[in-house]
């Protein structure tokens, strides 16, 4: 049967455009993975016809298809079974037009993020976007998991930046909806159906982005805080005094802090590790000279009222490299042990209590562990980092899921503020979704997908009498 896949999807990409499954096992299934891919085969394809056509022909044949992007997903969302078609869209990287006037993209659904940042800024304008995978993960991707990041604060997820889309549906339809207008309120906005449902009701091909102009001044400061109560009121403080341009709140654990500034870490501490909070701050506006001073005033206020107990403000662009850096140093959770990611959202009002109960519940129920918390504050959202010894890891890894998941039910938080569910944490999708929501849902895929080929077995399992149950 792989054969003749591999035959078929070659005659309509060409013979360069398809792997084998010999080929595929050497490469690697993703970002922090260990192992290698596996499906039939692997198609690439160039253009929204060929997807199309693919589609069609796995379609008749009740092939699945599950589509990759950069692979740097976190929660095994594009993972494949050795029968299943992989649809990567690694030869679908052209950024078709940058419209200035009306700022918007229209690119591939390929194209990774940093180049569509790097292009873009010749034009002085801005896609304002932005993940540490950057220079990776594609743009069909970041839609496809509707990706947060950095600046979620100041432009919201990637959600808010897709004007339009195009999306090639389980049977080969092509569904073209590349609007370029803020506002278009002519009947269902069809494409956010697809932002979010990760390869699960439709293959995005193309993309309408919204630019932003490009800031022309950024200011950043180190913090250090005294308690969580300060954190939280730094960030009104800080909010409130800057007008509008603050574009980063990421917070740090004291944990976490001292992993990053300290050997074999590269990053240095900005200011002393003995603090229980830390946190970046980083404001973009259009004027050099009032912008610096405004952040500066509000700085000044913050320490002379005792809100903060330290700062540092970056003084060079170097500096506000080496701040991002220490934020972004999360390959550090790999040295000597095996983490468990997770990223949450909940309450900024619960933080505090959840973390200090979940570092109880792990001291008392998990063996040798280390614990890490960070992430985009300002959104209400943790990265929670827990490392357990290799040989633990298999059996431990269930126990730490329940203890991290479970206590988010009773603050209404998520389990997933912004990675997606894939496979990973389906089991827990009850947490934060109830019973009817995951009924509509499962109505969407079988009216979308009805046979179920679309990434089968992500997010939820289809209802009993659906998709490949048939
Ligand atoms: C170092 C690092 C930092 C990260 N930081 C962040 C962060 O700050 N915020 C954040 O949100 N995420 C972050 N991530 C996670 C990841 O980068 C995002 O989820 C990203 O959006 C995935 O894009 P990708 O192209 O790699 O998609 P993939 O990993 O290839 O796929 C992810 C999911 O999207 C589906 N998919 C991919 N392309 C398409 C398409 N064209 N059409 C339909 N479905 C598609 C796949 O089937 C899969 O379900 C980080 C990851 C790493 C490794």
């Amino acid at each position: 049967m792989s054969a003749e896949i591999v035959s078929a999807l070659r005659e309509m990409v060409g013979e360069g455009g398809v792997l084998d499954a010999d080929e595929l096992r050497k490469r690697s299934a993703g970002a922090y993975r260990f192992d290698t891919l596996k499906a039939a085969a692997l198609v690439r394809p160039t253009t929204t016809q060929q997807v199309s056509e693919i589609l069609r022909w796995c379609h008749a044949r009740g092939i699945s298809v599950v589509t990759q992007g950069g692979l740097t997903g976190l929660v095994h969302g594009a993972d494949a079974e050795p029968s299943e078609v992989i649809l990567s869209l690694e030869r679908m990287r052209v950024i078709e037009e940058i419209d200035t006037k009306q700022r918007v993209a229209l690119v591939q659904a390929g194209v990774p993020l940093q180049a569509l940042q790097e292009e873009v800024d010749k034009h002085d304008l801005a896609f304002p976007l932005d993940l540490g995978s950057r220079g990776s993960a594609t743009l069909g991707g970041n839609a496809a998991t509707n990706a947060g990041g950095n600046r979620v604060i100041r432009y919201g997820m990637t959600r808010d930046m897709i004007l339009g889309l195009e999306v090639v549906l389980a049977d080969g339809t092509v569904l073209s909806s590349l609007n370029r207008l803020i506002k278009n309120n002519s009947g269902y906005d069809l494409k956010q159906l697809f932002v979010g449902s990760e390869g699960t009701l439709g293959i995005i091909t193309r993309l309408v982005l919204r630019l932003r102009e490009k800031p022309l001044a950024t200011n950043m400061a180190f913090v250090a805080l005294d308690s969580f109560d300060a954190v939280a009121n730094f960030l009104k403080h800080i909010d409130r005094s800057l007008g509008g341009t603050l574009s980063a709140f990421e917070v740090m654990w004291q944990s976490y802090y001292k992993l990053v500034t300290s050997p074999p870490a590269k990053g240095r501490p900005p200011v002393p590790q003995t603090y229980p909070y830390y946190v970046l701050i980083e404001s973009q506006g259009g004027d050099e000279a009032l912008d610096s001073q405004r952040f500066n005033v509000a700085m000044e206020t913050a320490l002379d009222s005792g809100l903060i107990a330290d700062a540092a403000i970056a003084q060079s662009e170097q500096d506000c490299r080496d701040f991002w850096a220490l934020r972004d140093d999360v390959g550090q959770v790999m040295q000597g042990g095996l983490p468990i990611v997770f990223d949450v959202s909940l309450p900024i009002a619960a933080m505090e209590g959840y973390a200090a109960t979940l570092a109880g519940t792990l001291d008392s129920e998990i063996g040798e562990h280390r614990l890490w918390i960070f992430g985009h504050l300002g959104d209400g959202n943790l990265h929670v980092i827990v490392q357990v010894k290799p040989m633990d890891y298999l059996k431990v890894r269930p126990k730490v899921e329940a203890l991290v998941y479970r206590p988010l039910a009773a603050c209404h938080g998520s389990i997933s503020a912004e990675h997606g569910v894939g496979l990973e944490k389906k089991p827990y999708l009850y947490v934060s979704r109830s019973a009817a929501e995951v009924a509509v849902m499962r109505t969407l895929k079988a009216a979308l997908d009805p046979k179920g080929i679309l990434n089968p077995g992500k997010i939820f399992d289809p209802a009993p009498g659906c998709g490949r149950d048939q």
